[in-house]
């Protein structure tokens, strides 16, 4: 998608304007978006400056059209589970409803940086989730399958294809020895922070103003309850529609609009060591225990395991966690104890009870839903940003989000994609 106009002030990156730059002594950089203060009304308003909802104002402007979007943010854009995460891409799923759906942001990641002008450090260095029983095989197996019949690429690797890939695991002492791995080429990470930066730079070229220090605390309702707006902490806010993208936040800024959704947050953590030479190859993810971890272009080795498993709005995580996750590591690859922890944090994930996504109208008119990401939210950003505008645009379901439909739970039409974004019911 080319950008058709260039919003005044934003920068635009080019190898002219990369060559300037650096022959300026850096002194002609212009700002990346336009951090703006809020106007009176706005055909679309969307609260939350993660990724999701900076990629869905994207959409708006540049496919439909729709220009006169704000994207509020309660704190700067990206300080949520968007610059937390542990930057995993993929679209090794299953179920009918997220394959499709996670194939075509697989496929958006691969052109993205084109699309927005703005690196965003795609790296298709392939994930490995190794399997340790002749059961786990067959699931993989199956999974594998499930992928290739909808033309995604799948490999299913033998022991030898694994350590040969792979030879710094423990393949002699392991309480579960490894058996082999299913290989998505294709997946891999990319910056997540930059993932930010990009759509908040093309969304601010198009128009799409930009809010940050900006909280919704209410929802403006007319005499027949269809939002007309929102309060915020810089104001009010008026609103043709209002998308919801607030991930950790999702039940309670649903709250405000007098909505219970089946959703609980949870707590997740991630750890990064000190810098050390290549290693990872990839992602790899342990397939008897919840550890996975990559290496960061700085050297560093991102890694993470399970929730922490009680409901929690505080970002930070808890020690019992940090040694069941390290203690996984330990077993995948012991001399993973020779290296020092550099960072650890945590995030608030919206677990649904089917670990799949909602994006929807809610009960309320005006009022669209895009949450339930459990812990796989940030592979789906640009899909997410794509059928979640398509929504609010058109007022229908995108072909590929047809099925992440609130009252699925409701229906019994759950999409039940076990281990691929944990339920919080099953731990
Ligand atoms: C430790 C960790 C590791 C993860 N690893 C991966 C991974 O490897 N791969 C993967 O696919 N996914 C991963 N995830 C999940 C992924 O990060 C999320 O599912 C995804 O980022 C959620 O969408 P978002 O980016 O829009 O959310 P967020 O960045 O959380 O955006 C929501 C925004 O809404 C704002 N907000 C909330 N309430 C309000 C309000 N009232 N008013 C205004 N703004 C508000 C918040 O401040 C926040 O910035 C991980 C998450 C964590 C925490």
């Amino acid at each position: 998608m080319a950008l058709p106009f260039a919003g005044a002030h934003v920068m635009a990156y080019s190898i002219a304007s990369l060559l300037r730059g650096a022959l300026s002594g850096n002194r002609d950089w212009q700002r990346t978006w336009r951090d703006a203060v809020p106007q009176d009304r706005y055909d679309v308003v969307i609260i939350g400056g993660g990724g999701h909802g900076l990629a869905t104002a994207y959409y708006l402007a540049a496919q439909h059209g729709i220009r006169k979007v704000a994207v509020l943010e309660k704190g700067w854009i990206g300080s949520g589970n968007a610059g937390r995460n542990t930057t995993i891409i993929r679209s090794n799923y299953m179920m009918p409803g997220n394959i499709g759906f996670y194939e075509l942001s697989m496929k958006l990641w691969e052109r993205m940086e084109q699309d927005l002008g703005y690196n965003t450090m795609v790296s298709q260095r392939g994930i490995v989730n190794l399997y340790h029983s002749d059961a786990q095989r067959d699931a993989y197996a199956r999974r594998g399958n499930a992928m290739r019949i909808n033309g995604i690429d799948a490999e299913l690797l033998d022991l030898d294809a694994v350590r040969r890939m792979m030879p710094f695991l423990d393949y002699d002492n392991a309480r579960f020895p490894i058996m082999g791995g299913l290989l998505q080429r294709r997946a891999g990470t990319a910056r997540h922070d930059a993932v930010v930066w990009g759509y908040a730079h093309a969304a601010s070229r198009l128009g799409v103003d930009i809010i940050q220090n900006c909280e919704v605390t209410g929802f403006l309702l007319d005499a027949r309850g269809t939002v007309t707006g929102v309060e915020t902490t810089r104001g009010t806010i008026g609103a043709g529609k209002v998308g919801m993208a607030v991930a950790g936040n999702t039940s309670r800024v649903a709250a405000m609009a007098g909505l219970r959704l089946p959703i609980e947050s949870h707590v997740l953590q991630a750890f990064v060591s000190e810098a050390i030479k290549p290693l990872i190859p990839g992602v790899i993810t342990f397939g008897a225990g919840h550890f996975y971890v990559s290496q960061s272009d700085k050297g560093g080795l991102v890694f993470g395991g399970d929730i922490d498993g009680y409901n929690s709005y505080a970002q930070r995580g808890n020690m019992p966690t940090m040694e069941d996750v390290c203690e996984g590591g330990m077993a995948l690859m012991p001399m993973i104890g020779r290296v020092r922890l550099l960072r650890q944090w945590g995030g608030i994930m919206d677990m649904t009870m089917d670990g799949s996504p909602i994006i929807d109208r809610t009960p309320v008119e005006g009022l669209y839903l895009n949450g339930g990401w459990c812990y796989g939210g940030f592979k789906a950003t640009p899909g997410s940003g794509l059928v979640f505008a398509h929504l609010l645009a058109t007022g229908t379901h995108h072909e590929e989000a047809k099925r992440f439909r609130l009252d699925r739970f409701m229906r019994g039409a759950t999409i039940d994609e076990k281990g691929q974004g944990a339920q919080p019911n099953l731990h």
